[in-house]
Formats: structure tokens, C-alpha cells, sequence
């Protein structure tokens, strides 16, 4: 008589290895209690999503506040969704967040005593497992072809029952040992099904570290976990690879936790002690209609991270917006404690929002503004050089004419208790900044000047002419006290309470003179403080610029 067993052996004839052996080949890990270990475990399907990179914070930060371990598995057993090259892109633009694997794949190629960390390459490890499984009746081989699997499909929406491969609709769970041996002899092709014994009509108490206890329907599908390529399913290779690895906690998208019975039936069938698990809320935004809606990979620049590194939004500020998703009492936090960051703050799951999180560009905008501005000027150089390097070749030609110049530029107000907060992203740079740059100016106000159109040329030009004699070689007083002596010559009111009471026996006042001086020097009407711009273009460019405006105005 054929039994279980012979149908074990002749469908793995090469696997001798059982669970045990497994169990000692992967010991547990001589951690502390309280250290958790974790993955990030995404699939090579393209380019790092937000949501992903949120989901890989969060296990990186759980590790790292408990001293666990946080590894990187890929999960590459859809070989109909892999994008080639991208495993290592992830890999790279996760260390650009610096969020650096302990273990499993990395920059430097695989690490760790719990490997292979690509699934594709652990083959074996399941096939030991699924031949424990069919020899004690829990997987069996399934012969069902695609148009047979489509029929029962429609037949089950017709009869209005619970769609799906389970008890009397599991047409191959009954087939004999012998007859499987049979059919599979004669070359039928066929995947591995987990045997389910639950009950949908059953409710089974999970626990979820953000939602606490739940109950959720019993698994009762007879799921795949092998298919006819030989290599296994999500929901079946996660839970060996889980187990093997000695995670603690899993945490991912929550998008896996209506098939959280499945994993946990296959863990008790196994006599696999569970893991943890984490089902992290969705990333979501606004529509144009006000609706909440999740990122969209199609759709959104948002959902790509390369979007952000683009722009030029700084990886630590990134992180630190995404912590104020993931935590609602960072941000309190960081007010009450100024000097750390999100390095120091402790992540709760039981603090993390459920009501999927919603993506706010502006709040990004104001947690990088403020990590740009304290950046003292070497630091911020260095990282506007990285990326300009990367994505900005105009940024890195104006830094590398001359790099203490640009340092004097962007240190304008910059190193000091309430720094200037001009810029979120280092993509604004170059337009930000090109002013100070002789050839890059004459282009801009050639393009463009644009002066009160209530001020005469005649008038505008004789100011110009008594600006080159202001020196700013001496302190900021000095040298508005002298331009104010310009605006009185002529006619401007300086004292503003006069100039409110009086405003028609004045052309205006002090203000109008200088933001005449802004404008010729800068051909802008809004930057950072003039006296210290005047400082960094020094005096042959000061009276160069107003010639050049001078001329303009008198074509
Ligand atoms: N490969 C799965 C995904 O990319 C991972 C889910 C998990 O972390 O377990 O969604």
C-alpha cells in the first residue's frame, strides 16, 4: 500500500533533512528577553516605496531601541512581478535613509548565521518542511488545472458561499495517497496545498501589538504553499522563514492582517512557537475630492522615496516626518526636547494611529526646513554637494567654482539661535542662491527687473548712483544709518510713525529706498538679510551690479 510517506519521498526523493534538523541548524538567538528581532522583508517588484520605507523604519527602530537585530530577507518567489536589478536598489536606497541592516542582504553582500536571506535560494528549507507536511497529512498534492479552479470559482458565486479551495470544495484534499502517486507518476503537473482544519464559521482570538486582541474568522482554505515552479508562497514562506530566522515581531502592511489566521493555523500545524505581529497603517492622502485614499504606486510621486532623494529632501528630516506619522507624541517630544532626534525617542506600536496615516508634503516641508537650518555650514555643504552630485548638475557647477564662497552664502544667518529657514529640499538651491553669482545675476535681470512702478527712472537711477557710496565695510548700523541719509536727501520718511500720520508729504520711506537697493543687488524683491549679502558679494561686485542696472535703466 502507498502511503503518505512514499508520496513524500517521491516527490522530494533528494530531501533527507527533516524539521528537527532545521531547528538545529538555526538556533534560537542568544538574545535578552526584551530584545526584539525583526526584518524588513519586501519584494523586488521596482522602485522603495514610502510605505515600505515607513514599514522598515519602524522594524529598524524597534530593533534598535530594544538592542535586538533587524535583518533584510527578499522576497522573491514571484518571479511573474520581479523587476530585475531592483533587490539591489533597495538595498541602496534603504542605506541612503541609513537604515543598515544588522544581518541578511547588504551593501556588502549577505550577513548572518540565518541565511540564505533570499528566498529563492532557500528552496531546500521549504521543501524539508513541505515533506514533513505531506507525510503527516498536512499538505497534499493538488492536480486542479487553472479552468477546473475558474469553474468552482463561478459555481460558488452562483450557489453564494465563501469563494475559495476548502473542505467539500477542496476536490483533491480526499484524493488517495495512492492515486496522487499515481498521477504524479504519470507526469500531471500539480502544486503543494496546506491541509486546513479550521472553520470560517469559527472565530479564532489574535493579537495584533498595535490593535490589540482581535477575532477574526478561522482560516479553513486549503492555500498553496508550493507552486508548480517550486518555489513557495508568501503566506507559507514567511512563516518558515520567520521561524528559522528567530524573528520576535514581524512587522509589515496591514494589508496582511485579514490573512493572519492563515499564518498563525500554519504555525500551530508546524508547532512553530508564533511570532509577534505588527500591522502597520497604510500611508494615505488626500484626493483631489477630500477623500483619504492610499498612496498609489501608479498614480502618486509621493509613493516613490526616489521622488523625495530627487528633490533633494534630506534622508534624516524624511525620517523624522515619517516618525511623526508613526508616533503622534514625537512631535511633543521634539518641542520639549531640542536638542535630539528621532534616534533618541522611544517608538510605542500602542501609540501608533490607526486611522491610516495621511501624507502632509507641507509637514515634511517644516520638519526639513528646521533640520536644514541647524545644519551648521560644513555640514549642510557637504550634504548639498552629495546631492548635487547625484541630481544637480547646475548646483554643482556653481559649488565647485568656489566652495567658501558658497559656504558664505548659505551661511548668511545661518549658526545661531533662530537660523534662517529658507529651504526644504536642496532641489531649491540652485534657484535660490544663483544671485550671487556674477553671470547668473546679469541673466536675471536682464530677464527681468522690476522696480515700484510709483518711482521714476531718473529718481531710481540718481539713488543708484548715491548707493556706491555706501560702505558696508563697518558694522549694519552704520551702514543703514548712512542709507537713511540717502532716503532723507531725498525725500524719503524715515521715521515710520511720521510716515503713517503723513504718508503724501513724503515718496515713501526708508523701506522703498532699501528694497531699491535689494533689487538691484539681488534682482529680488524677498532675501535674506541685504547687509549680509552685500558682505559676501564684496564691493567691485556691489558697484558693478549697480552699473549694470544703471545701464539697463538708462536705454
Ligand atoms: N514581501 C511582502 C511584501 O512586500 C512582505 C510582507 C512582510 O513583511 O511579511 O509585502
Amino acid at each position: 500500500m502507498i502511503t503518505s510517506v512514499d508520496l513524500a519521498n517521491l516527490i522530494f526523493p533528494d530531501i533527507s533533512e527533516t524539521i528537527s534538523d532545521l531547528e538545529n541548524k538555526y538556533p534560537l538567538r542568544n538574545l535578552p528577553l526584551e530584545a526584539k528581532v525583526t526584518r524588513f522583508a519586501p519584494s523586488p517588484t521596482g522602485f522603495l516605496h514610502t510605505g515600505s520605507l515607513f514599514t522598515a523604519l519602524i522594524g529598524y527602530k524597534l530593533a534598535k531601541d530594544s538592542n535586538g537585530v533587524f535583518y533584510f530577507r527578499l522576497e522573491d518567489t514571484d518571479t511573474k512581478r520581479e523587476v530585475k536589478g531592483s533587490d539591489l536598489e533597495l538595498i541602496s536606497q534603504l542605506a541612503t535613509f541609513n537604515i543598515l541592516p544588522d544581518e541578511g542582504m547588504t551593501l556588502d553582500g549577505e550577513k548572518g548565521d540565518y541565511g540564505p536571506y533570499k528566498q529563492s535560494e532557500r528552496e531546500n528549507i521549504y521543501k524539508i518542511v513541505i515533506k514533513e507536511m505531506i507525510k503527516n497529512n498536512l499538505a497534499y498534492p493538488c492536480f486542479c488545472s487553472k479552468e477546473e479552479l475558474d469553474d468552482l470559482r463561478k459555481k460558488q458565486e452562483e450557489d453564494n458561499v465563501v469563494p475559495g479551495y476548502y473542505g467539500i470544495y477542496a476536490k483533491c484534499r480526499n484524493i488517495s495517497p495512492e492515486e496522487a502517486y499515481k498521477r504524479i507518476k504519470n507526469g500531471e503537473s500539480y502544486v503543494i496545498r496546506f491541509r486546513s482544519s479550521g472553520d470560517h464559521n469559527k472565530y479564532i482570538k489574535v493579537h495584533d501589538e498595535i490593535r490589540g486582541d482581535l477575532e477574526l474568522s478561522e482560516n479553513d482554505q486549503d492555500i498553496v504553499i508550493l507552486k508548480s515552479d517550486n518555489l513557495p508562497t508568501y503566506h507559507f514562506a514567511h512563516v518558515v522563514d520567520d521561524h528559522f530566522m528567530r524573528t520576535t515581531l514581524v512587522t509589515r502592511g496591514e494589508e496582511w492582517l485579514s490573512s493572519l489566521p492563515i499564518h498563525l493555523e500554519l504555525f500551530d500545524a508546524l508547532h512553530f512557537k508564533r511570532v509577534k505581529y505588527a500591522h502597520l497603517p497604510v500611508i494615505m492622502k488626500l484626493d483631489e475630492n477630500g477623500n483619504k485614499r492610499k498612496l498609489s504606486k501608479r498614480k502618486d510621486n509621493e509613493a516613490a522615496v526616489s521622488y523625495f532623494l530627487k528633490a533633494g529632501y534630506p534622508s534624516e528630516a524624511f525620517l523624522t516626518y515619517l516618525m511623526s506619522i508613526a508616533n503622534s507624541n514625537f512631535e511633543e517630544y521634539l518641542i520639549a526636547n531640542k536638542d535630539k532626534n528621532y534616534h533618541d525617542f522611544k517608538l510605542s506600536l500602542k501609540k501608533m494611529s490607526l486611522d491610516g496615516a495621511l501624507f502632509d508634503i507641507e509637514k515634511l516641508k517644516f520638519f526639513s526646513k528646521e533640520y536644514l537650518a541647524k545644519l551648521n555650514k560644513d555640514d549642510f555643504t557637504s550634504l548639498a554637494l552629495a546631492y548635487a552630485k547625484e541630481y544637480d548638475p547646475k548646483l554643482l557647477e556653481l559649488i565647485n567654482r568656489d566652495v567658501n564662497y558658497f559656504k558664505s552664502i548659505i551661511n548668511i544667518e545661518r549658526e545661531r539661535v533662530n537660523p534662517r529657514k529658507d529651504y526644504s529640499c536642496f532641489g531649491e538651491l540652485y534657484e535660490g542662491i544663483k544671485y550671487f553669482y556674477h553671470d547668473e545675476y546679469l541673466k536675471l535681470i536682464n530677464e527681468s527687473l522690476i522696480f515700484n512702478p510709483n518711482f521714476s527712472k531718473e529718481l531710481l537711477i540718481n539713488l543708484l548712483n548715491e548707493f556706491k557710496s555706501l560702505s558696508f565695510d563697518k558694522d549694519e548700523q552704520t551702514w543703514f544709518s548712512a542709507l537713511k541719509e540717502i532716503a532723507k536727501k531725498y525725500n524719503f520718511c524715515i521715521d515710520n510713525k511720521e510716515y503713517k500720520l503723513n504718508p503724501d508729504k513724503y515718496l515713501g520711506n526708508t523701506a522703498n529706498v532699501a528694497e531699491i537697493l535689494r533689487i538691484a543687488v539681488t534682482s529680488k524683491s524677498e532675501t535674506p538679510n541685504l547687509f549680509a549679502i552685500l558682505n559676501v558679494i564684496g564691493e567691485k561686485e556691489y558697484l558693478d551690479r549697480l552699473n549694470e542696472v544703471i545701464n539697463i535703466l538708462s536705454k
